[in-house]
């Protein structure tokens, strides 16, 4: 969805995605109940249902060293079909976050170097020509995108 401004290019030179160190495994999206089957009878995935999705938990160890997302292909990206992947995915490094009077709002990670802040008029216009409304209305089917707010995010 932010393909205008953030090309597949950038994100595979730059790699920084779909890999989630214990301390930000609260950023791993959910997922369709089909992708979580895939997952189900796999020790090393424990999932838990919230609202029609599934939450899956990474095999960390004691230190928490970074775990891929076990949809990622280290050579191919994203294994998933475009109907189940999480729609988290395809808005990043855009996310919804709560501000501190409890209204939603859209935030943007601040450390994507693939949107320097050069690009931040043309993120902004691609918000505004609908997108803003399409990630809004769709927080209304999935509350798990809306996450507490972390200051490594910036208030678009
Ligand atoms: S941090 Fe940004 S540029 Fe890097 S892979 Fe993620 S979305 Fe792409
Ligand atoms: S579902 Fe796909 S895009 Fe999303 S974190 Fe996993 S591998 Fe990355």
């Amino acid at each position: 969805m932010l393909s205008d401004i953030l090309s597949p290019e950038t994100c595979a030179k730059c790699r920084n995605c779909c890999i989630f160190e214990k301390q930000s495994a609260w950023e791993l999206p959910t997922f369709s109940v089909g992708a979580a089957a895939r997952l189900a009878d796999h020790p090393d995935y424990p999932m838990r249902e919230e609202n029609g999705r599934y939450r899956i938990t990474l095999p960390y160890d004691e230190t928490g060293a970074a775990q891929p997302c076990p949809f990622l292909d280290p050579d191919s990206g994203c294994t998933l079909s475009a109907s189940e992947k999480p729609f988290a995915c395809s808005i990043w490094p855009v996310r919804v976050m709560r501000d501190t009077d409890g209204l939603l709002r859209l935030a943007l990670y601040r450390g994507c170097p693939g949107i320097p802040a050069e690009s931040h008029d043309a993120l902004d216009k691609l918000l505004e020509n609908g997108l803003r409304e399409r990630i809004m209305e769709e927080t209304k089917t999935d509350p798990s995108l809306i996450l507490p707010y972390h200051p490594n995010y910036q208030f678009l």
